[in-house]
């Protein structure tokens, strides 16, 4: 097989890998799932036409939308991720011995089974002790959900049964599931090509959160390759925090101490552009 997949990032911009193989291919009842193996990027979870993960480059996503938050916070017990069923996520949160849960809050089941049955390295710590699953729509959870250090927001873009979990409301109900000390991150897509997303979610959360900042990493499947977190925290965050005495049980692969402190200094284009 020779052929080509192309996301459409935009109306302008499309993205294109060579693929040798469909995996496997389903109308969930949320979304398209498509499971295909790339050159490039090894094998790869495409939803809706959007990839969401590839065996090679996943490792910065989730290990960003993790420990930074994680670290930044001074004891990171109850965790929970929105979205996220490919596990990668609780993969890496299961890494700090210090987190005693990580519910995993996904609204389409399918998602964990085709990680489960495709992605067996990112997916494999879904069966933990520490691990929760729930199949259900985050907005609902969050709403009833009380107790949580620190909430990830790991979601596909802000279409169908994600748009909510890009809106004021969602953040504010994350803010009261939080304690006192909690910390929110949110996947805030590209500042090249999706800059209008990346204010809402600013904005969003700054409305509920008094701190906010944004942070950066390199992902070079998602749109641009140049990719935005947003956090939100309820109490000043400590730069110098428990993250240089990196007491994770496994290796990261991008995180590092020196990343925890630097990922916050923002080019100044993105600055002006959350002001
Ligand atoms: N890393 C990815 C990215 O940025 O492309 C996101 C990965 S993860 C697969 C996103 C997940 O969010 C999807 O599996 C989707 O089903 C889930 N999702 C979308 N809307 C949701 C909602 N309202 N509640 C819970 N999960 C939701």
């Amino acid at each position: 097989m020779n052929t080509w997949f192309t996301e459409q990032q935009t109306e302008s911009v499309r993205l294109g890998l060579k693929i040798s193989s469909i995996v496997w291919q389903q109308r969930t009842p949320f979304q398209e799932l498509v499971v295909a193996e790339t050159d490039a990027f090894g094998r790869m979870l495409v939803l809706d036409g959007a990839v969401q993960t590839t065996v090679a480059d996943e490792f910065v996503y989730h290990e960003m939308i993790t420990h930074v938050p994680l670290f930044a916070h001074p004891h990171p017990r109850k965790v929970a991720v929105i979205g996220g069923g490919d596990g990668g996520a609780i993969r890496e949160i299961l890494k700090h011995p210090e987190v005693e849960e990580a519910h995993l809050v996904e609204i389409d089941g399918q998602v964990i089974d085709a990680a489960r049955r495709f992605f067996p390295t990112i997916s494999r710590d879904l069966d933990d002790k520490r691990a929760f699953l729930h199949v259900t729509d985050g907005i609902e959870w969050v709403r009833q959900a009380r107790g949580f250090d620190v909430m990830i927001v790991d979601s596909t873009d802000p279409v169908g049964p994600a748009e909510g979990l890009f809106a004021p409301p969602f953040y504010r109900s994350i803010a009261e599931a939080l304690n006192p000390d909690g910390i929110l991150v949110a996947q805030s897509e590209s500042p090249f090509l999706n800059a209008s997303v990346v204010r809402r979610v600013v904005s969003g959360v700054r409305a509920s959160f008094p701190v906010t900042r944004l942070y950066l990493a390199a992902i070079p499947t998602y749109p641009s390759g140049l990719w935005s977190f947003t956090l939100g925290s309820k109490t000043a965050l400590n730069a110098h925090g428990r993250h240089q005495q990196e007491v994770l049980t496994a290796p990261t692969r991008y995180w590092t101490p020196a990343l925890q402190e630097s990922c916050f200094a923002l080019p100044r284009f993105v600055e002006e552009l959350i002001g």
